[in-house]
């Protein structure tokens, strides 16, 4: 009898979504572990492996529909992308979970475990975009809090009308207010700030007043008058215990504006 020649059955589910080989899922149905016993049912009877086979594929096809796409690609993003920024913030009580998605993601039968993926991978997504909503809400907040610094400045009425919005830019831009994530996105749509970027901007948020603060002095001031910036935390720097002490660096402090005024030179106190 004419034995058929072994026959391999590749099934390829794409998840999308990431350039990598992790993102493509290949299922070898003769390339297991379980190939050498498939091999004797061969010999008995070909017939059996061919079905368990296609028993095995109509499984995989009802499993891995739309919803199961979108699970197992949620699934990888979890892994993938939130996580690692979860775990250098320190969210180290997700480890576990994440853990045990990865096992379920690289199991041979991950098509059975679905439901458990799913509701491993929610997990993580809730813990990146509860960290993310504050991260951004933080930005916001804060950002908003400088730009009506600015405006309550006394010069702040004689800057031209035109030149309001471009001088407050630096700061405006990151005021988003309006978090709008579709789903599947790691990011807000309308501001597109990544976690680090966010922390970027705070921690820049000093820099980014003192340099509006200096274009508001720039636009406010006669070109003919002198501006000179002084750093009062050059003057107040080290501990301070004793009132003495105090009193001296508030007496330099004032020497120092008063020799300026006299010199006929505009302050900018930082
Ligand atoms: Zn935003």
């Amino acid at each position: 009898m004419l034995r058929p020649s072994a026959v391999t059955i590749m099934f390829r589910a794409r998840t999308g979504g990431c350039s990598t080989a992790s993102a493509t899922v290949w299922i070898g149905l003769h390339g297991t572990p379980a190939a050498s016993s498939s091999a004797s049912h061969r010999a008995a009877g070909g017939g059996t492996s061919l079905k368990q086979a296609h028993d095995r594929i109509r499984k995989i096809a009802e499993c891995l529909d739309d919803k199961g796409l979108a699970a197992l690609r949620q699934a990888r993003q979890a892994v993938g992308q939130m996580w690692p920024q979860l775990e250098v913030r320190g969210e180290a009580s997700l480890r576990e979970e994440v853990e045990k998605l990865k096992g379920l993601l690289a199991a041979d039968d991950f098509y059975e475990s679905l439901p458990a993926i799913g509701s491993a991978a929610r997990t993580v997504v809730t813990a990146y975009f509860t960290l993310y909503a504050k991260a951004h809400a933080e930005r916001a907040e804060q950002f908003q809090a400088a730009v009506e610094k600015i405006k309550g400045r006394a010069e702040w009425n004689a800057v031209p009308d035109t030149m309001r919005q471009p001088v407050l830019q630096p700061l405006t831009v990151r005021c988003c207010a309006n978090q709008e994530q579709p789903e599947g996105s790691l990011v807000c749509k309308a501001c597109s700030a990544t976690l680090s970027q966010m922390e970027s901007d705070l921690a820049a948020l000093g820099g980014l007043f003192a340099q509006v603060v200096a274009q508001v002095q720039k636009l406010t001031t006669p070109p003919d008058m002198k501006v000179q910036r002084v750093r009062v935390s050059e003057f107040f720097g080290g501990a301070m215990e004793k009132e003495e002490q105090v009193r001296q660096a508030v007496a330099r402090l004032q020497d120092h504006l008063l020799k300026l005024l006299d010199e006929g030179i505009k302050i900018v106190v930082e």
